[in-house]
């Protein structure tokens, strides 16, 4: 069997890589960064002793069950603690608790019978077992019909809008529907608790778990250096240029998002890239990561209905992550996803930072400026991968016309949402695909020997 290339060291390109190596496939893996873990990563504060924590929040839900496998396969099972967690909603100059059915019932800008079509709604989503029948459907079509008016203005199109950076028309009733029963997996005893999970060390723990398994097993990794482009002669991959030079490889499987794996491709690959340019659209993001001397809600999360608040909600992790694990600081959230175009994806780090802050006293008035430790920005340009009404057929597939190149990347992931537990699954799906190919290769190439 060949050795196969992976470009990019997130969690997609370590699990596919742990689990081409588990099938015998040799894999050299090659990350830009100096550490591995891409948007899984962790930041670190030197003048708060060292502290060091998730760059973005990253929750594990007690139902990913993919994850949890992983986690045993690796040792890491014992590590994962579990924690009852909280919803809010910001409503009107409020926080109201939404964590169980009884918190819906009573959340107050909802009639009785708007109470009542939201509990249906959620029941009724979690029966469609076929999401091909959604995805014509615009979501707040689905929505509307389902819990009515009320529901869709006080609920749903709040939520929409801080996702989608305002723009939600185009989207299928499959987004509520995937985050829907993701969320509503983890509830127990009828609804009342939500369990959620988390590693002491963050996602970094599985990031190097994945890395040690696959250099123990013989596979290699490379941090600190980019593939700059994928060489292709007579319809295969034969080479890659990195940023310190040139190698030979018999295969390359890009991780990446696709605008930025699209700029990987040669000249003689044009075809592959038209074909990849179909749906490429992702959202970015930019997040205020607070670290606070205080505790701002009991919530994980906080759902803003007010759209003069610009931030998607308030995450404050360590209502979830113990303390002892973060030198006692409250670790508090601010992301929005944000279009390129966007004010916020523009600001300089200071204009962002003043003007979320003022946002944030506008929730929290009594927040002083010796409650706050520590403030870091964070931006990324590729995150949300936007599939719009109808479009499944332009999904890239794992394999192209080019031998040996291979495209495993987020905006495949459908109609589930880009996390954890859906890398790992989408990373094994590709793992088997990849293997096929390489199999029937070398057996028409051992053919063609004869
Ligand atoms: C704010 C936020 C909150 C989130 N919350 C959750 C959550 O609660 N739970 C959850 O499960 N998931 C969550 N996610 C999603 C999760 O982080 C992503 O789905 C996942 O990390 C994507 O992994 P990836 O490997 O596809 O991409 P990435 O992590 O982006 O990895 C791609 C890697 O490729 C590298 N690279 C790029 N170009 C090159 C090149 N030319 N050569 C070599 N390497 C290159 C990059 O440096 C990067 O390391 C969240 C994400 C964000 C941003």
């Amino acid at each position: 069997m060949p050795v196969i290339d992976i470009v990019g060291g997130g969690i997609l390109g370590l699990a596919l890589g742990y689990d081409l190596i588990k099938r015998g496939i040799g894999v050299r893996i090659w990350e830009r960064s100096r550490e591995l873990g891409g948007l899984m990563g962790r930041t670190r504060f030197d003048d708060l002793d060292g502290l060091e924590v998730d760059r973005y929040y990253h929750a594990i839900l007690s139902s990913d069950r993919t994850l949890m496998r992983l986690f045993d396969e690796l040792g890491l099972r014992s590590e994962v603690r579990m924690t009852v967690t909280s919803m809010g909603f910001y409503h009107d100059g409020k926080l109201y608790s939404m964590s169980t059915p009884l918190d819906f019932l009573r959340f107050p800008p909802l009639s009785p019978i708007d109470r009542f079509r939201l509990g249906v709604t959620i029941l009724q989503a979690r029966r469609v077992k076929d999401w091909r029948a959604l995805e014509q459907t615009p979501v707040v079509e689905w929505l509307t019909k389902l819990g009515g008016r009320g529901t869709v203005e006080h609920i749903w199109k709040p939520l929409l809008r801080a996702k989608f950076d305002g723009g939600f028309d185009n989207v299928p009733a499959t987004y509520i529907w995937s985050r829907l029963v993701r969320t509503t997996d983890t509830r127990e005893k009828g609804g009342a608790v939500e369990k959620m999970c988390f590693l002491p060390g963050g996602y970094a723990m599985l990031i190097n778990a994945l890395a040690k398994a696959i250099t123990e097993r013989g596979g290699q990794i490379t941090t600190g250096v980019a593939i700059q482009q994928v060489h292709v002669s007579e319809g295969r991959v034969c080479g890659l240029r990195l940023s310190n030079g040139e190698i030979d490889s018999d295969g390359a499987v890009l991780t990446l998002q696709t605008p930025i794996a699209r700029r990987l491709l040669p000249p003689e690959a044009a075809d592959v890239n038209a074909r990849w340019s179909r749906l490429e659209e992702y959202l970015g993001i930019v997040c205020m990561l607070l670290v606070l001397r205080r505790s701002l809600s009991p919530y994980y999360t906080l759902n803003i209905t007010d759209e003069r608040i610009p931030f998607t909600g308030v995450i404050e992790t360590t209502n979830l992550i113990d303390r002892q694990f973060t030198n006692g600081y409250h670790l508090v959230y601010l992301p929005k996803y944000v279009a390129p175009d966007n004010l916020f994806a523009q600001m300089n780090d200071e204009a962002l930072q003043r003007s979320f802050l003022v946002y944030l006293r506008q929730m929290f008035p009594d927040v002083r400026p010796d409650d706050i430790a520590a403030v870091r920005i964070g931006r990324e340009r590729y995150v949300e991968p936007l599939h719009p009404i109808g479009r499944t057929d332009d999904i890239p597939p794992f394999t192209t016309d080019i031998a040996g190149l291979y495209l495993v990347n987020s905006s495949q992931i459908y109609p589930q949402l880009t996390n954890g537990e859906a890398a790992v699954a989408h990373a094994a799906r590709a793992a088997g695909i990849i293997e096929q190919t390489l199999r029937s290769l070398s057996e028409s190439q051992q053919t063609v020997a004869v």
